[in-house]
């Protein structure tokens, strides 16, 4: 069986979920005609470099908190049940090999991300998986990877484009998303500074309450109850 929706799929560390991963998605959305659009945070094991401040769980509970606020999105926590590092390519196989159909998959990046693909894993293949939408970010506008990326700029679509073939494409969304990282985020918060209008209220009162990102704070308070050391 065949799925007929088209399908956008956005993943990302998403330590915490902001303003700016809702209006990206919404963007690859309008642009590409996506019925729904599936958040999915990674997994990153414990001990690596770059390890996020927040434990899956919590990052989990954000990106459904956020996924609540909209009836065109959803969150899985397809990443976070396989084992090891979350890589896209043995995600979008995951999801093949359940019946999605990769015509109708979007996989959703920032520009940013995206003009690192070479360094993903199973680059090039990757992009024969599903199609991949890429969203213009502030200081990162789209029409700047064509210089970044020359050996893909052949294979670049805009959104309005019906590709030829049944192979996938890359397009390119030039949509505004709000200038917010994560990154600025925890430092905000670890500064005790306001992040109102950056995530969703349900998602900052869920960091409030359970003290995220804290200045010290190492986000697994979960994982130390039961009076262990
Ligand atoms: P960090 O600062 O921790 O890297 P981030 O804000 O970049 O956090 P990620 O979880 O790394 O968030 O990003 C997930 C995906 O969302 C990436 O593809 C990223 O490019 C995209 N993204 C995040 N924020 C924006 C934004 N404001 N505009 C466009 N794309 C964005
Ligand atoms: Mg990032």
């Amino acid at each position: 069986m065949k799925q007929r929706a088209r399908v956008g799929l956005l993943g990302g560390t998403l330590d915490p979920m902001h303003l700016g991963h809702v209006e990206t998605a919404r963007g690859a959305m309008k642009a590409l005609a996506l019925d729904q659009v599936i958040v999915l945070p990674a997994r990153v094991p414990p001990h690596r470099a770059g390890e996020p401040m927040a434990s899956p769980f919590h990052r989990f509970a954000m990106a459904a908190l956020c996924a609540a606020d909209h009836d065109w999105m959803t969150v899985s926590d397809d990443e976070l049940q396989a084992p090891g590092p979350s890589f896209t390519a043995a995600t979008l196989e995951r999801l093949l090999a359940a019946g999605y159909d990769r015509s109708q998959l979007f996989f959703i990046t920032g520009a940013d991300a995206f003009a690192e693909i070479e360094t993903w894993h199973r680059y090039p293949d990757v992009l024969k998986l599903a199609n991949f939408a890429v969203v213009s970010r502030p200081r990162w506008p789209v029409g700047d990877l064509a210089a970044r990326l020359p050996g893909l700029a052949d294979r670049f679509v805009t959104a309005a484009a019906t590709p030829r073939g049944s192979g996938t494409a890359i397009f390119l969304v030039d949509a505004r998303t709000p200038d917010v990282s994560s990154t600025d985020i925890r430092r905000r918060l670890s500064g005790a500074q306001s992040v109102d209008g950056l995530v969703c209220p349900a998602v900052l009162r869920h960091i409030t309450r359970h003290h995220l990102y804290d200045s010290g704070a190492r986000a697994g308070v979960a994982n130390e109850l039961h009076g262990q050391d």
